[in-house]
């Protein structure tokens, strides 16, 4: 059999047969040689004639473990349709591909599922390349209609690049939580330009609409979605009960240091070496115990490790502060763990009643939050619309950001987005 025979049987690459082969140091090279036929614009359009023609290479699929280049004549053309100079479409690469088509599969494939050093070290290739791969496969297979019949949806922002730029994204409640949205930005302007892209006829269906405290999304879907339902996620109370923890403990330690601080002066200069038996334990222990409690105070109690449980529990014997900030922090989580939904505005109420009596000013603060979204944190439950969709899909994007250890820019992690949670099914070339 001849050599080129066989790389044809191989390859059997469409609408072109192999006409040479060439062993060099970067590789096996396989020289094409295309059907006869018109040119064709990537647009569609048959061009009359090649307005100029180079040679280009494609790295194709590893041949063993050489790298495989197929090489053939592309010819550019005068389309009328686009009205400019463009490069011929191939059956094999996609436009302005430098990687041929199966290659760029098997690149997205794993981007779905593993982090660039797999993969850059596997198909030998910069992560750049793999960002424009990335880019032009999700271009390719993205669904046209996903925005089409949107009933439920999510909002969040998500920050990106050490917390400094952000992405506005939207997810389908209705198509467990893919997104079917995303852009760069997190103000009103930038959730205004998807309801935009949404149409009139789009946010009229709107039913519900969940997103965060903020003011932003709020404004955006108040101007062009008025009679969609708004809810809080869960996900952001819960963290903001958290953030009123964590000031709360700097505001007990902070009291805790002045007691310690005045208890050391009254008790004069300090004596050098062990102190005398029997003597009270120095209040400066005190102070750091407030410090060391803060993972026994944020976690689900029943994520708790027996020594932080400990710590909870000599909290409530000495009757601190904090353990009542742990109770009212668990008393406003309570509200998503209720049996009986119906019992949610009752429970709202009571703990609202609770945490504005509190004296805490980190908890009154909240309470006041809270009263001022007391519809919207309700709706949440009253819809079912829990968080742990999109609180999953907050997760998954700071996942793949980490993957990628930042992205160029926000397109390519975008495109990734979109890859890995836009519902995206992406064909292996040896599943075809
Ligand atoms: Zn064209």
């Amino acid at each position: 059999m001849r050599v080129t025979t066989a790389f044809n049987k191989i390859l059997s690459i469409p609408s072109a047969t192999v006409a040479s082969v060439e062993f060099t140091p970067e590789g096996v090279v396989v020289g094409l040689r295309r059907r006869r036929g018109r040119p064709r614009c990537p647009c569609g359009r048959r061009a009359t004639g090649a307005y100029d023609s180079s040679v280009r290479r494609w790295r194709h699929l590893d041949l063993g473990s050489n790298k495989l280049w197929l090489q053939a004549e592309i010819r550019r053309l005068d389309c009328r349709r686009c009205g400019r100079v463009r490069t011929e479409g191939v059956p094999w690469a996609r436009p302005r591909a430098r990687h041929s088509r199966d290659f760029e599969d098997v690149v997205a494939w794993l981007a779905q599922r593993t982090d660039k050093t797999t993969i850059t070290r596997l198909l030998r290739t910069s992560w750049e390349t793999v960002a424009g791969m990335v880019e032009r496969v999700v271009a390719e297979q993205i669904d046209t209609r996903r925005l089409t019949g949107l009933l439920r949806i999510g909002v969040d922002e998500v920050s990106y690049r050490k917390g400094h730029r952000y992405l506005t994204v939207v997810a389908d409640h209705d198509q467990s939580g893919r997104v079917v949205w995303a852009a760069e930005g997190k103000n009103a302007a930038t959730l205004e330009a998807f309801y935009d892209q949404l149409g009139e006829a789009g946010c009229e269906q709107l039913q519900a609409v969940s997103m965060d405290l903020g003011a932003a999304f709020k404004k955006a879907t108040d101007t062009k979605a008025p009679q969609a339902r708004q809810c809080v996620d869960p996900f952001h109370l819960v963290a903001l009960a958290n953030e009123a923890i964590n000031k709360a403990r700097r505001w007990a330690w902070n009291i805790e240091r002045d007691k310690a601080r005045r208890a050391a002066a009254l008790a004069g200069p300090k004596r050098r070496g062990r102190p005398p038996a029997g003597s009270p334990p120095p209040a400066r222990d005190q102070t750091r115990w407030v410090k060391h409690a803060r993972w026994a105070l944020l976690k689900d109690p029943g994520a708790l490790k027996p020594s932080q449980l400990d710590v909870l529990h000599e909290l409530r014997r000495s009757g601190s502060v904090l353990y009542r900030c742990w109770q009212l922090k668990e008393g406003l989580r309570d509200l998503y763990r209720l049996t009986d939904p119906t019992d949610a505005p009752v429970h709202l109420d009571w703990w609202l009643a609770w945490a504005c009596r509190s004296r805490i000013p980190a908890f009154v603060t909240l309470s006041k939050t809270v009263r001022a979204n007391r519809e919207r944190i309700l709706a949440a439950i009253e819809l079912g619309l829990s968080n742990s969709k999109l609180e999953g899909l907050n997760s998954k994007i700071r996942l793949i950001n980490h993957r990628g250890y930042g992205h160029h820019s926000a397109a390519a992690l975008i495109a990734m987005i979109y890859l890995c949670c836009g519902g995206l099914t992406i064909q292996l070339p040896t599943e075809r």
